[in-house]
C-alpha cells in the first residue's frame, strides 16, 4: 500500500469527479523545501515562527528573523508561505520570556503578548517584509484573534512596518493578510473580519480545546478533545459556508486536516485549502483520489446527522472502508 501511495504522490490532489483540493505544508523549523515536496504541495499554509525562537537564547533580531524568514520564502518560492507572527504563551513557552499564570491557555498568549509588545511584533513584521522582497509569495497569518479590534492594531503596525522601510529606502510590497479563527468568539464574527482581512486560516487544535473547553494537553479529560465533535462539525461547517459567501479563501492548518476522513469532511464542507504536517500528506492524497466530490457531500450530509462524537467515528470508519 505505502508503495501505491507513493507511486501516487506526483498525480494531483483531486477527486475523480475533478474537483482540486490545494493540499499545504506546515513547517517550524527545518526548511525542507525539496524539488520533491515543492512539486506535491500548493504551499505552506502555516509556517509557525515561535518555533525557531524557542531554541534561541533571546529574542532573534531583525537580522537574524530576516535571514529565518528569507530561507522559508525562498526555499518554497513561488509557492506561498503563510507566515504566523509569534505565538506564544498557552502552551508554547519562550526560556528567555518566561509567563506565569493560572490558566495559561485562557491567558497572555499569541497576538494579545505581541500586541502588548509592539516592539516584537514591529520587529517581526519588518523582517518577513524584507524577506519577502522580489519575491513576493508571503501572507501573514495573526492567531490568538478574539476582537476585531486586535486586527485593527495589527494592521496598523502591519502598515507601520512597511511605511517605516519606505523611509529607510527599502520598498516592499503589501502582504494579504489573515487571522486564524480559533477562539470560538471569531465564528461570530466573520463579517467584521472579512472587511479587514484577505484569507482565513482555522486553528482546529485550538478550536477543539476552547469549543468543547478541554485543555489540548491534558491526557485526564484527552477522551473528550475530539475535533469531530458534533459541534466542531457545526461550527465548521458554518465557517467554511461564510467564507464562501464572503468570498474568501478559508483554509485549515490544524491536525484535522490531516486525518484522511477529516480532510473530506472538511473538502465538502467548502474549505479552499488544508495545511498539514507533511507525512500526512500521502493518506490524504490517496482519499481525495479515490471519493468523488459529490461522495464527500453525501457523506457530510450523514455525518451532520448524528448526534454524538462516538455515531460519527464509527460511521467515518465504516464509509472510509469502503473507499480503501
Ligand atoms: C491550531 O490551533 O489548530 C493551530 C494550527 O495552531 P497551533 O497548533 O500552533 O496552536
Ligand atoms: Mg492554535
Amino acid at each position: 500500500l505505502s508503495e501505491l501511495l507513493e507511486h501516487e504522490q506526483d498525480l494531483p490532489s483531486a477527486t475523480p469527479d475533478g474537483h482540486t483540493m490545494p493540499l499545504m505544508v506546515n513547517t517550524g523549523l527545518a526548511v525542507d523545501a525539496t524539488a520533491l515536496l515543492k512539486s506535491r504541495i500548493g504551499g505552506v499554509g502555516l509556517y509557525r515562527t515561535e518555533v525557531p525562537f524557542m531554541i534561541t537564547e533571546r529574542f532573534p533580531g531583525e537580522k537574524e528573523q530576516t535571514k529565518l524568514y528569507r530561507d522559508q520564502l525562498e526555499g518554497f518560492a513561488p509557492l506561498p508561505v503563510v507566515m504566523r507572527t509569534l505565538d506564544i504563551g498557552g502552551d508554547k513557552d519562550l526560556p528567555y520570556f518566561p509567563i506565569e499564570e493560572a490558566n495559561p491557555f485562557l491567558g497572555w498568549r499569541g497576538m494579545r503578548v505581541t500586541l502588548d509588545h509592539p516592539e516584537v511584533l514591529m520587529v517581526q513584521l519588518r523582517a518577513m517584509l524584507k524577506a519577502s522582497i522580489d519575491l513576493d509569495n508571503l501572507y501573514v497569518l495573526f492567531p490568538m484573534i478574539t476582537n476585531v479590534e486586535e486586527v485593527d492594531e495589527a494592521l496598523r503596525l502591519l502598515d507601520r512596518a512597511i511605511l517605516e522601510l519606505g523611509e529607510e529606502g527599502i520598498t516592499v510590497v503589501r502582504p494579504q493578510v489573515g487571522v486564524m479563527i480559533e477562539v470560538p468568539a471569531t465564528i461570530y464574527q466573520m463579517d467584521a473580519l472579512a472587511k479587514r482581512v484577505d484569507f482565513f486560516s482555522v486553528g482546529s487544535n485550538d478550536l477543539t480545546q476552547y469549543l468543547l473547553a478541554v485543555d489540548r494537553n491534558n491526557p485526564r479529560v484527552s477522551s473528550l478533545y475530539d475535533a469531530l465533535h458534533p459541534a466542531l462539525l457545526g461550527a465548521l461547517l458554518e465557517l467554511a459556508t461564510d467564507a464562501t459567501r464572503l468570498n474568501k479563501p478559508i483554509s485549515l492548518c490544524g491536525e484535522l486536516a490531516g486525518d484522511p476522513a477529516g480532510a473530506l469532511l472538511l473538502m465538502a464542507m467548502g474549505f479552499s485549502s488544508l495545511s498539514m504536517n507533511a507525512p500526512s500528506l500521502p493518506k490524504v492524497r490517496a482519499a481525495i483520489r479515490r471519493v468523488p466530490f459529490s461522495d464527500a457531500e453525501q457523506l457530510l450530509k450523514e455525518v451532520m446527522a448524528l448526534d454524538t462524537p462516538a455515531q460519527v467515528h464509527t460511521h467515518l470508519e465504516g464509509r472510509m472502508d469502503e473507499w480503501q
